[in-house]
């Protein structure tokens, strides 16, 4: 789950992670007013849940109140267009109103997880401010890497390694050092899968702060993280893939015209990989779980033809737990209830299989049955054209 910039902001700060002051906005009224607290002078920046929104005019300075009210009426309403966002871009419906920060010097500063060590890595580069892919793919050398012992955490060792490693002033390395420290506990106690900070700035003054926040919290443990929970975004999701999360479906949307339905991440996965192999293009990976009900899969069947892009759907259940009627029910009811209008291609193996396609034959409905995986491939491929 990603939240945006203000609320990460506010993760950090009960963390002692340093952070500039600042407030969110829902109107243009309201920016003015906190800018005016502020003294006048503030940053505007667009929350949505896309980064890059320097370059696109999300972020801009203010140096009087009229600056805020200009700046907030062009940005709350507008739709951003970063390089995160896709072309459609985004909807800004909330702004974070900050104080203006004297910026002396810009850094990266990341946590992930890396999975081929087992390890969570902070990363730090002087290349702050930039896209840190681009850092990556042309001057891997600028970046620094700490690999974290989970028995004993972030070393202070390791993070002054770092902060020395991207040219921190001397007099500031203990400040970068709480700053990574704080951020690494953030990190380990919120569950998160991604903390970045780009830029991390050294101030005028003396100080090392966040200026951007990025937390992604990985979403099997939210369930222990009531707080963070809280900080969900709808708005800023997929309203499939919200839609599908109601029903306990994973489902996650992709641009291809191929529907797919499958019990089991692992098997929806190959029955992905199979599409492709053949030449065809999956339109969303959809695991409907092991014990889905009937109304699960009637569910799943909506949010895939609720897709325009879907020229037609394969089906592919094994049915262990799963049973194949049960399947095969749900399929000709939403069939039903949404007026199936493109092909559909179920292959059906495992319990209560003959049941299941004796459903399907005799439902009235134009389904292709096949036998094997590579077979229904082959014939949605065919079908959708
Ligand atoms: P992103 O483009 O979505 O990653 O948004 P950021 O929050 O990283 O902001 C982009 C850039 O705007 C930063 O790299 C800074 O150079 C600039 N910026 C953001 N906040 C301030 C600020 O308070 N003062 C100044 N001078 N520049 C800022
Ligand atoms: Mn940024």
């Amino acid at each position: 789950m990603n939240i945006h910039e203000y609320q990460a902001k506010a993760v950090l700060r009960q963390y002692g992670v340093a952070v500039p002051e600042g407030e969110v906005a829902f109107t243009v009224d309201d920016a003015v007013q906190i800018a005016n607290r502020f003294g006048g002078k503030a940053v505007v920046k667009a929350q949505i849940h896309a980064g890059g929104r320097g370059k696109a005019g999300g972020v801009k300075l203010a140096r009087s109140l009229d600056e805020v009210k200009n700046h907030a009426s062009e940005l709350l309403g507008k739709v951003l267009v970063t390089h995160q966002t896709g072309p459609e871009g985004k909807l800004v419906k909330r702004l974070l109103i900050e104080t203006l920060t004297d910026i002396k010097k810009e850094y990266y500063i990341g946590l992930v997880l890396d999975r081929s060590i087992g390890r969570v890595v902070m990363m730090a580069s002087a290349e702050g401010g930039m896209e840190i892919e681009e850092v990556a793919a042309k001057t891997p050398e600028k970046i620094f890497r700490e690999s974290i012992d989970p028995a004993i955490g972030l070393q202070g060792f390791q993070a002054r390694k770092l902060a020395f490693a991207i040219g921190i002033p001397n007099e500031l390395v203990n400040k970068a050092v709480k700053f990574m420290l704080g951020l690494y506990q953030v990190f380990v106690e919120k569950d998160c899968s991604i903390a970045e900070i780009n830029p991390l700035v050294v101030t005028g003054d003396g100080n090392v702060m966040a200026l951007d926040a990025k937390l992604n919290f990985d979403d099997n443990a939210l369930f222990r993280h009531k707080d963070i929970l809280e900080l969900r975004d709808l708005d800023e999701e997929d309203p499939r893939e919200v839609e599908a999360s109601k029903y306990e479906l994973s489902y996650i949307a992709l641009t291809g015209n191929i529907g797919c339905m499958v019990n089991g991440a692992g098997l929806a996965m190959a029955t992905m990989d199979t599409i492709k192999y053949y030449g065809g293009e999956p339109a969303n990976f959809l695991d409907v779980g092991g014990g889905a009900s009937e109304e699960k899969v009637t569910e799943a069947f909506k949010i895939i033809l609720a897709d325009e892009g879907v020229r037609g759907i394969l089906v592919n259940i094994f049915g262990g737990i799963m049973k194949c009627d049960v399947i095969a029910n749900g399929v000709v009811a939403a069939a039903k209830q949404v007026g199936l209008d493109r092909p559909l291609v179920v292959r059906l193996e495992g319990t209560n299989v003959d049941m299941g396609k004796k459903i399907l034959n005799e439902s009235g409905l134009a389904i292709h049955a096949a036998d094997s995986l590579a077979e229904a491939a082959q014939k949605i491929i065919q079908l959708v054209g």
